[in-house]
């Protein structure tokens, strides 16, 4: 079914010297519960500015965010960014439970839950480390895992592999769709490649620059099943 349905979504930001920036026009886009979405353009074009909207980090914007069951706040909604941001004095165990922890959810079951997405990720084996330890791949599979602690409804991924090099983001994308399988989360991916996207998604989101908006949606024929 439905999950999200996004309307006539603008958002305008006051630059640096009072002038106004348009960074999304007229965003219409549906996403339906279970698949995966990518947001592709040039930089600029607005697609961080997007998830943020969905994510609903940005304050104020034009038009209408719909969701089918609303999210409940700071569970429904996980977020993975270019950077890891690990906290490097925390062991990756305890870097995937800070969620929970903010939560104060010290359940058996949020436990577990943890070491299931450790395994999931490929990092049981490391949850004592601490980041440092890890490589590149390692640590946003870590971040994933904590983006996925609280079971959210969706998980937004603002071009997560941007910082990879090529081989590790291969294994990357593989290790994301092996997650997919697992999980079936609704993802809404960020990207630059259009390789990336159509590998990735089941419907690819097409932005333009100036001001950014959707100029088509392509359904990709990828079957995963
Ligand atoms: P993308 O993720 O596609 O590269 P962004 O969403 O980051 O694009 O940015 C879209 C436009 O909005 C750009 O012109 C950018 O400079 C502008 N913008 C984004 N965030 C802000 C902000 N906080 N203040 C002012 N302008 C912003
Ligand atoms: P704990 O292991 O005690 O639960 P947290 O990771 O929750 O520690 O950190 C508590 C606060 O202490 C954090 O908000 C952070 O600002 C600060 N902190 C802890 N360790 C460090 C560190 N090595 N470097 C910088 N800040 C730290």
């Amino acid at each position: 079914g439905e999950l999200l349905s996004v309307r006539e979504v603008g958002k305008t930001y006051t630059g640096a010297k009072g002038q106004q920036v348009t960074a999304l026009a007229d965003v219409d886009l549906d996403v339906a519960e279970g698949e995966v979405v990518a947001l592709i353009g040039p930089s600029g074009c607005g697609k961080s500015t997007l998830l943020r909207m969905i994510a609903g980090l940005d304050g104020a914007f034009d038009g209408e965010l719909t969701w089918t069951k609303p999210p409940r706040p700071g569970k429904d909604i996980g977020f993975v960014f270019q950077e890891p941001a690990l906290l490097p004095w925390r062991s990756v165990e305890r870097n995937v439970s800070l969620g929970l922890e903010a939560l104060r959810d010290n359940s058996s079951e949020a436990r577990q839950r943890v070491r299931d997405l450790l395994e999931l990720v490929g990092l049981a084996d490391f949850a004592q480390c601490f980041p440092k330890e890890l490589s590149g791949g390692m640590r946003q599979r870590a971040a994933i895992a904590r983006a996925l602690a609280y079971d959210p409804r969706i998980l937004l991924m603002d071009e997560p592999f941007g910082a990879l090099d090529a081989i590790t983001r291969d294994r990357l994308h593989d290790d994301l769709l092996r997650i997919w399988e697992a999980t079936r989360k609704t993802i809404i991916l960020v990207t630059h490649s259009v390789e990336e996207a159509t590998y990735l998604a089941d419907r690819v989101a097409v932005m333009s620059a100036r001001p950014g908006r959707i100029k088509a949606v392509h359904h990709v024929p990828l079957d995963r099943d």
